[in-house]
């Protein structure tokens, strides 16, 4: 079950804040730390010795960051990183090698996409893409041997909502990792509790909320010490790590075989201005899926003919069951409007009042953007096609505004087409 909004109050302001001494997040910008000794210096390289390194492999300000987002999604630990790039690049990279197969379900945030399907494949990295709901498909890839199924809780555009118990349920019988980004709907939905291995978050977004600090982190399980996983022959090359660092295991996984070769590191200052928007996280989330269903019943209601608007919570949504079922408390900020042609799109935004024209979402304002012309501007008719773009497709991220003006912007706009 998930938690509830007053839970997530009371955990976030209390651990973000301390009781004595500075309560704001201390910032410790320092790269390089002074071990005490020689035997401490070997101890903090074993890792047995639990104290700064250098600052490419992890940095106070980052640790408390990462203590606080594992306790929210209920996981053993996390790692923070430069983005929501970073914290994708640093899972893929550390899990998988030249042969591996991830299977890619549902549409992609655009830089994820290019990264399983230009960057990994660049390196011998295979990839399936399939749809949410073909699970003949997805068992069938999972029987083969598929070593990492990665998935969003909610498709950005497309706005599908997976069945994330029941593919979760298949990776533990198929003992395939789990990956789910999780950025459009924390506190929303926890993808460990269902089963995931892994949640990746870009922080940048909803967690953040104030554009200030591009940021990303993985969360992780504890690894079982029988009967897990990462213990199959498909996971070989990690058993050396995880036979020798037992239940925090995908620390050291990600740590070894990233972030100390790659350097995807968070830095501290960013961490800092995450933790400041961590502390309002959830009065914002549970605000904003309130505005968001608000404004797609107020436009379903009365935008003209000719111009679409697509949210879960709509009973024509091909996942309104689902919306109802998985997601009681909204599925993020996102939501859709089709004018039908890029034109009318112009039209349509240059139009609006309100709305900040860019390409982040899970801001405190409301933001708006054309998909085809923009982010998915690279992209083939087939992939946009798969990915839910169409050509006339805006995506909307509503913020804490009034959500009743928010509407009636949007409404004043569709006048201009
Ligand atoms: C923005 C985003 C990312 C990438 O995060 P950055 O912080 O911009 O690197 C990954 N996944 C989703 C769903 C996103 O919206």
């Amino acid at each position: 079950m998930t938690k509830n909004f007053d839970y997530y109050n009371t955990l976030l302001v209390q651990s973000v804040g301390s009781k004595t001494g500075p309560i704001a997040p201390t910032v410790v910008p320092s790269a390089a730390y002074g071990y005490a000794d020689a035997q401490e210096a070997e101890g903090i390289f074993a890792g047995e010795v639990n104290k700064p390194l250098y600052a490419r492999v992890g940095n106070p300000t980052n640790g408390k960051l990462e203590g606080i987002v594992a306790k929210m999604e209920g996981g053993f630990g996390a790692i923070a990183t430069a983005s929501g790039m970073g914290a994708l690049a640093m899972v893929t990279t550390a899990m998988l090698k030249a042969g591996d197969e991830v299977l890619c379900i549902g549409g992609f945030f655009g830089g994820t996409y290019t990264l399983v399907n230009e960057t990994l494949k660049r390196f011998g990295i295979s990839n399936t893409f399939c749809e949410v709901d073909d699970f003949t498909h997805i068992e069938a890839k999972l029987k083969e041997g598929v070593k990492m199924v990665l998935m969003e809780s909610v498709g950005n555009p497309s706005l599908r909502l997976p069945d994330i118990k029941r593919i979760a349920d298949l990776c533990n019988t198929y003992e395939t990792l789990l990956v789910v980004d999780n950025t459009a709907t924390p506190l929303l939905v926890r993808p460990l509790e269902l089963g995931a291995d892994i949640v990746v978050h870009s922080s940048t977004k909803n967690m953040s909320g104030h554009s200030a600090a591009l940021g990303g982190i993985a969360v992780f399980r504890a690894v079982k010490a029988e009967g897990d996983k990462l213990h199959n022959e498909k996971y070989a090359d990690l058993h050396k790590i995880v036979n020798k660092t037992g239940e925090k295991a995908f620390i050291p996984i990600c740590k070894k075989r990233a972030i100390r070769d790659v350097g995807m590191t968070a830095n501290a200052f960013g961490s800092f201005l995450t933790m400041l928007g961590l502390e309002t996280l959830s009065l914002r989330v549970e605000r904003v899926n309130k505005s968001v269903a608000r404004v797609a019943q107020i436009l379903e209601e009365n935008l003209p003919e000719g111009i679409e608007v697509n949210h879960p919570s709509l009973s024509k949504s091909e996942d309104h069951a689902r919306y109802l079922s998985d997601f009681a408390d909204g599925c993020g900020p996102l939501l859709t409007v089709d004018c039908g042609t890029q034109e009318r799109a112009f039209t349509f935004l240059n139009a609006l009042n309100m709305a900040t024209l860019t390409a982040n979402i899970g801001d405190n304002r409301t933001l708006a953007l054309h998909m085809q012309s923009t982010i998915y501007s690279d992209f083939d008719d087939k992939t946009r096609k798969f990915l839910g773009v169409t050509e006339g497709l805006i995506r909307v991220s509503i913020g804490l505004e009034d959500p009743e003006e928010i509407a009636k912007d949007f409404l004043q706009a569709a006048e201009a087409l």
